[in-house]
């Protein structure tokens, strides 16, 4: 048995016993763990409001690195990110950035690029004019740090080039697909080759960079719908905060 230090956001928690609870940890350096934070549930405990979404905590843990659940030995708020709780659009986008980090990664497995991109994106929220943008540049990124990033630039099935307008985005196939390789009766997706020349800049771009695109838009619109169902066809569910977006 050994103390692990590190920083980590909380993903979820669950109530075990009176006063105590488990709590899901996204951690810079050891990737997700679980972990029991004792006597977290009672009132008179400073760091009861400690585990919640979108609080950046400093952790120490008891226990070994692979085991399933650790013991939360200490803790202290990094960063409180309150602006977040405070504005009803950023809290349910930061819920959402929140989730897509937990659906996307396993227990034990570090991914400190993603922590840093989860910490990147909460803070942006802060100071973004477009909050719908941020997230599908956010999508983008963890797509391409999980290595599931769908196939923009080619057919995904023979490679060839797609000249159709609109095009055909194919989630079973992994991208778009050129007309001789779209099948028949797979879920697919119309795109305009509009919103196809926006992603691949938005890909091979600095985000600064990028066109004004406003979130109503239907280039927009068909930007979402493809990365939505790439990645719940990826997970083979919905996610619970994606409708909680939609309000
Ligand atoms: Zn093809």
């Amino acid at each position: 048995m050994a103390l692990y230090r590190s920083d980590a956001f909380v993903l979820r928690t669950y109530k075990l016993g009176e006063s105590d609870q488990i709590v899901v940890l996204f951690t810079e350096t050891y990737g997700k763990v679980r972990a029991v934070a004792r006597h977290s549930r009672s009132t008179r405990r400073q760091t009861a409001s400690y585990y919640q979404p979108l609080m950046l905590l400093h952790v120490i843990l008891f226990g070994r690195p692979a085991q399933p659940l650790h013991r939360i030995n200490s803790v202290d708020i990094v960063q409180s990110l309150r602006h977040l709780r405070e504005d009803f659009e950023a809290m349910r986008c930061g819920l959402y950035m929140t989730e897509l980090i937990d659906v996307m990664t396993r227990e034990h497995e570090p991914a400190p690029e993603l922590f840093a991109l989860l910490r990147l994106g909460l803070e942006q929220l802060a100071q973004t004019a477009d909050v719908r943008m941020l997230l599908r540049l956010f999508e983008l990124r963890l797509l391409m740090e999980s290595g599931y990033m769908p196939q923009f630039f080619c057919c995904a099935r023979c490679a060839q080039d797609v000249v159709s307008d609109p095009a055909t985005f194919s989630p079973s196939l992994g991208g778009i697909v050129c007309s001789a390789c779209v099948t028949q009766g797979r879920q697919t997706l119309t795109v305009r080759r509009e919103t196809l020349d926006f992603l691949r800049q938005a890909l091979t771009n600095e985000a600064e960079t990028l066109p004004v695109l406003p979130g109503a838009s239907a280039v927009h619109q068909e930007f979402e719908q493809m990365l939505h169902i790439h990645l719940t066809s990826r997970l083979g569910h919905e996610l619970r905060s994606y409708a909680f977006l939609h309000l």
